[in-house]
């Protein structure tokens, strides 16, 4: 989570923000990340980070996605079933659903 609020620090600096409102993210079902831990973490983190003072923050989890190497088929599925559901294969590859990424982020930006 602060390699996170770093990264949710640097682009608001970048942009010339001096406040952030709300910080949006994904999180993969995959990653270990639990949404109320990074809940705390983001509150305990952003609290001592001026920028951050009054952010937000809104989580969308997002379902793992795998590719099938025997038959092409990419599908979703839950973190534990990762069998294709065309052809019955093991041979599938996790390509998204392990991430936690930044979708967007609101500030105020002073336009001088
Ligand atoms: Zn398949």
């Amino acid at each position: 989570m602060t390699g996170v609020v770093d990264a949710v620090c640097e682009a608001a600096r970048n942009a010339g923000a001096t406040r952030v409102y709300e910080v949006h993210l994904s999180i993969g079902e995959m990653t270990e990340a639990i949404p109320d831990a990074l809940e705390f973490a983001f509150e305990v983190l952003s609290d001592q980070e001026p920028l951050l003072q009054d952010a937000q923050l809104f989580l969308t989890q997002v379902a793992p996605k795998s590719v099938c190497h025997a038959c092409g088929e990419e599908f979703s599925h839950d973190r534990f079933h990762r069998t294709c559901p065309s052809c019955g294969s093991l041979q599938t590859e996790l390509i998204a659903g392990r991430d936690l990424t930044i979708d967007s982020i609101e500030a105020e930006v002073p336009d001088d």
